[in-house]
């Protein structure tokens, strides 16, 4: 029924938010900004990550305001792509979903821009970012990642581009299908296909406030992406295996020709000791490899719901309906 009444709406600016209390405000002003002067009929859904500062009270009371904005929050957090799975299948645009950051770092004003693009035909027009404000380590280990994946994963990805898109309304419905237990947006994103086209775009440091991934969230974001898009880090074990059974091997033949044609006397308990510590080494990483699909294919059996909604502001409509 509500989708009824509002597919009047051509796109929903999908906004994930944890504990940016200091953001909002600023957040707010430029969202009413780009509201009033796009000739597009917009609304946002902003999915509060289970925020436990005055977030969530500024959210409510804007949403509250002004229908245009709806709120969707967790009943505890579950993570940035959790979020912004939620908010995909609770945007109600016609036309295109748009998803933002919070804090301001992808410009929302690029909407104009990229709807333009998407209008040229394209189902998924994505930001590559020209620049980063993050620091050095940061820097190297996002270069390292979008490069590594590439090189192992068994689709191309986008290098550097995060989840900052606009996405067709057919291309959202094909994404809500997938059941994902560890969802990784930008992963499934370049996955399902379509046309795509990158546009290239300044990233703007954080308005306010700190980033709200931490080394161990990223960690886990680019574990996601590894394991969920690539079968190579299960195959090397099968390679490290075929490589050390030969290198045993050809080591084997060395110590029988001493032994047998020199007749030299047992040496090498340094490279005994080594060999062992090595491989005992290499084992443990190889079956924390396996590990890692296992437990993917745990939690997948298990078939939990992704997140859980605590509340909902539609239309300016409390409800607590999940
Ligand atoms: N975020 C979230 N849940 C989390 C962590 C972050 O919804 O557990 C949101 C956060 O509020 C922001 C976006 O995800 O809107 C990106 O987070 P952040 O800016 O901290 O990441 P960075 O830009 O530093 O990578
Ligand atoms: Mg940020």
């Amino acid at each position: 029924m509500l989708l009824e009444k509002k597919n009047d709406i051509q796109v929903s600016i999908v906004i994930p938010v944890y504990n940016e209390q200091k953001v909002i405000s600023s957040l707010f002003g430029r969202l009413q900004e780009l509201m009033n002067t796009s000739t597009l009929k917009l609304e946002c859904v902003f999915v509060d990550d289970g925020s436990n500062d005055d977030t969530a009270g500024q959210l409510i009371s804007i949403c509250m305001n002004d229908p245009r904005f709806q709120y969707i929050s967790f009943s505890r957090n579950f993570g940035h792509q959790v979020a912004i799975a939620a908010g995909l299948k609770n945007a109600r645009a016609r036309e295109a979903v748009f998803i933002i950051d919070a804090d301001l770092q992808d410009p929302p004003e690029l909407l104009t821009a990229f709807y333009q693009k998407l209008k040229e035909g394209y189902d998924i027009v994505y930001g590559i970012r020209r620049n980063r404000k993050e620091s050095w380590i940061k820097r190297g280990s996002y270069y390292l990642f979008y490069r590594l994946i590439n090189k192992i994963a068994t689709l191309r990805f986008p290098v550097d581009a995060g989840d900052f898109s606009l996405i067709s309304r057919r291309a959202v419905d094909v994404i809500n299908l997938f059941p994902e237990e560890a969802v990784f947006i930008r992963g499934i994103r370049s996955w399902i296909g379509f046309k795509q086209a990158g546009m290239e775009y300044n990233r703007a440091p954080r308005v306010k406030g700190s980033t709200r991934y931490s080394y161990t969230k990223l960690l886990r974001l680019a574990m996601n992406g590894f394991y969920n898009f690539s079968e190579v880090p299960i195959r090397l074990i099968s390679y490290l295996g075929i490589a050390s059974i030969s290198i045993a091997l050809i080591y084997l033949i060395v110590t029988l020709i001493n032994k047998i044609v020199y007749h030299t006397v047992p040496q090498g308990f340094t490279a005994i000791l080594f060999t062992i510590v090595l491989f005992g080494g290499v084992q443990l990483l190889s079956i924390g490899v396996i590990g890692e699909y296992i437990i993917r294919t745990f939690f997948q059996v298990k078939n939990r719901p992704p997140f859980i909604i605590d509340k909902k502001i539609f239309d300016g409509v409390h409800s607590n309906e999940p």
